[in-house]
């Protein structure tokens, strides 16, 4: 373990790490900024993001964060690529354990995000990245041009990966287990209306068929209310059916709940049971779940961290 001890280190690259790398670099704490396998977060693999205020336009995902990177670099900002595996919260300073060696930081700022949940059914581990199951339309869409995918969930992001596809795929079933999206109701108008895409009501997957031949050929639906089983042809399924925290590596230190994610102080949004620690955007937020509202509790966690650092000898 090196001697060296960090003012602040900030896990995670996504809108809320880079906004708390932003803030604390801007305050000299000179942040050291862990990335793990997905650099710049969820915003990178989502196309036109078109509610992040000041952008009337809209404004490309990948584009954003490259922006977020270069004004936290600008700051003082420093990157290492490191995946944290454990911590131990109860030394003094925090110690992180990381992929790359241990670190030591007197505060620490943990934004790891949310990854993708996956269905669970036959089929869609053995076809998963590269066969067919995929959980990004705009990293694997233009690969299914002229061919019939499916969507699985009835969210926002589901609505939003049909849309894309409708660029590309000759048809879009849109599988949703109820008969109501969840998605808002301009994005729900947009999808439903949509001539390319299909909506297949009531159903949940049961199998995605292809493994004998290596590559997806059509995915078996179970209808809830009848129990009829039905096979779709197809070529592609897009899984959008929600996020799981990434909390695993400090879920023995600090509060989580039943789904995993990190449960703040009463009366913060960022401040968690162990002092110096603090966390933000989608890790700690199963309600809003926003870029925006990701990049507001890095700004609170890093005030939070710049003014435990003045009164604890930063
Ligand atoms: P979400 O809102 O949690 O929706 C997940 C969907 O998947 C739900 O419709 C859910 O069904 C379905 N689902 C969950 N588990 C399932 C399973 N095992 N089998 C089949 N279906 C299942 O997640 P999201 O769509 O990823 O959105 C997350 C957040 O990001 C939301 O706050 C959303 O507004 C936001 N977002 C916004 C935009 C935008 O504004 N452009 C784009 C993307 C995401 P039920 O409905 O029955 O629960």
């Amino acid at each position: 373990m090196s001697d060296s001890v960090e003012n602040v280190v900030i896990v995670g690259t996504g809108c809320a790490g880079l906004t708390a790398a932003v803030y604390t670099g801007r305050a000299n704490l000179s942040p050291l900024v862990l990335e793990g396998s997905m650099p710049g977060g969820q915003l990178t693999t989502t196309s036109e993001v078109e509610n992040f205020p000041g952008f009337p336009e809209g404004v490309d995902g990948f584009m954003l964060m490259d922006n977020l990177r270069k004004q936290a670099t600008k700051f003082g900002t420093r990157f290492r690529s490191a995946v944290v595996e454990s911590v131990d919260f109860t030394a003094s300073p925090r110690v992180l354990r990381t992929s790359d060696g241990e670190i030591r930081a007197r505060a620490v700022i943990i934004a790891t995000g949310a990854s993708p949940r996956l269905t669970g059914v036959p089929g869609e581990k053995e076809l998963y990245g590269g066969k067919g199951v995929t959980t990004c339309a705009t990293c694997d869409g233009a690969f299914y041009r002229n061919m019939d995918v499916a969507v699985l969930g009835g969210g926002d992001s589901a609505c939003e990966e049909a849309l894309f596809l409708t660029r590309f795929a000759s048809k879009v079933y849109l599988i949703h287990r109820r008969d109501t999206l969840r998605a808002s109701k301009i994005m729900a108008d947009r999808a439903t209306s949509h001539p390319k895409i299909q909506m297949v009501w009531d159903s949940v997957p049961v199998a995605i068929e292809g493994v004998a031949q290596g590559g997806v050929s059509g995915i078996r639906v179970r209808h809830v209310k009848t129990q009829a089983e039905t096979l779709i042809p197809l070529k592609g399924v897009f899984v959008a059916i929600g996020h799981q925290p990434n909390t695993a590596a400090f879920a023995t230190a600090l509060r989580t709940d039943e789904n995993g994610y990190f449960v703040p102080e009463t009366g913060s949004q960022v401040r968690t049971n162990v002092p110096g620690v603090f966390v933000a955007g989608d890790c700690a937020d199963h309600v809003y779940r926003q870029a925006i509202t990701a990049a507001g509790m890095g700004c609170q966690a890093a005030i939070e961290t710049e003014r435990w650092l003045a009164e604890h000898g930063g």
